[in-house]
């Protein structure tokens, strides 16, 4: 009848016959964007921020808010309002979600491959979009503040995929020392900490929104190199979940052992970057996940034959 072809397992868009009622609804099912992005400047949250004072209204009473001078959001924009927007546009759709593989701090820049994340687009017109030349529109919208690469159509199960898989990050942070650090115990004490468990408390800086709970965290490696007696680059890569800052401070012994401790001085972390996000026990690019078979060669445009059909009829299903 279209042309298209049958999907009995998630179908794009979904039409429920109803022949008591005599009705038809149909449903036009989310579409789904892939990508890595890399985040080049500090103060940029991942995903949109409203303001806590107003609640993202710009007014509190009839007064514009003070806290936002009326714009309702913290930070001016994010990695979601410098991204989603361009997908949304080109797929047509009317309004969009974004899923991150985690988040970094917003003062923590993402760089090396980028971290995972997904676009949701609902109900989205057009689904077979060029996203080579998506990635190329973005890029182009988000104007070095945020890089987005290896862009892929993928299917609905990417979400929890991303969301879900554990994933170990690399780090390098930039610390400073308030007395002066001797090379060879700064050598020792970051050789000490690779490959240790680490016990970490809820930070302070965190625990008016997370359970006051220790856990255990891995450090998988560790390097650095001391630039002056008072600073220092580390380099670490551990299991996610561990707090680098606190790693590094000792969060006044909340977590132990830390770099902090180990010299007996006081360190803090003045910049940090994140540089890599990979998957435990498999990578975040997995085949099965991706609709790779549908990307179309330029100009995008709308091909409604190809997109999958699926009638159910109410009286069939039980
Ligand atoms: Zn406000």
């Amino acid at each position: 009848m279209t042309g298209g072809e049958v999907s009995f397992e998630r179908p794009d868009v979904q039409f429920l016959i109803d022949p008591e009622a005599d009705t038809v609804e149909c449903s036009n099912h989310s579409a789904f964007v892939y990508g890595r992005y890399r985040k080049l400047e500090r103060d940029i949250p991942q995903t949109k921020w409203p303001c806590n004072a107003c609640q993202g209204s710009g007014y509190i009473g009839q007064q514009q808010c003070e806290k936002c001078d009326g714009v309702g959001l913290l930070y001016e924009t994010s990695v979601e309002q410098l991204t989603a927007p361009v997908v949304c546009d080109v797929m047509d759709g009317t309004e969009t979600s974004f899923h991150g593989a985690g988040r970094e701090d917003v003062d923590a820049r993402m760089l090396g491959t980028g971290r995972p994340f997904v676009i949701e687009v609902f109900e989205p017109r057009r689904r077979d979009v060029n996203t080579v030349r998506l990635e190329g529109d973005i890029n182009a919208f988000a104007e070095d503040m945020v890089e987005v690469t290896g862009l892929r159509l993928a299917t609905y199960n990417i979400v929890e995929w991303v969301k879900e898989l554990d994933a170990s990050k690399r780090y390098r942070a930039v610390v400073s020392f308030d007395e002066r650090v001797d090379e060879d115990a700064f050598t020792q004490a970051v050789s000490s900490l690779e490959n240790s468990s680490i016990e970490q408390r809820t930070p302070r800086r965190v625990s008016h929104r997370r359970a006051d709970i220790t856990r255990t965290r891995e450090v998988y490696q560790m390097g650095g190199e001391l630039h002056t007696p008072t600073k220092a680059v580390v380099d670490i890569h551990t299991a996610g979940g561990l707090y680098i800052k606190e790693l590094i401070s000792s969060d006044e012994g909340r977590t132990e052992p830390s770099l902090a401790e180990l010299l007996e001085v006081s360190a803090t972390v003045n910049k940090l970057d994140v540089t890599g996000v990979y998957g435990e026990s498999a990578p975040f690019e997995k085949d099965t996940l991706f609709r790779d078979d549908r990307i179309v060669e330029s100009p995008t445009q709308v091909s409604p034959q190809s997109s999958e059909w699926m009638c159910t009829r109410v009286n069939q299903r039980s």
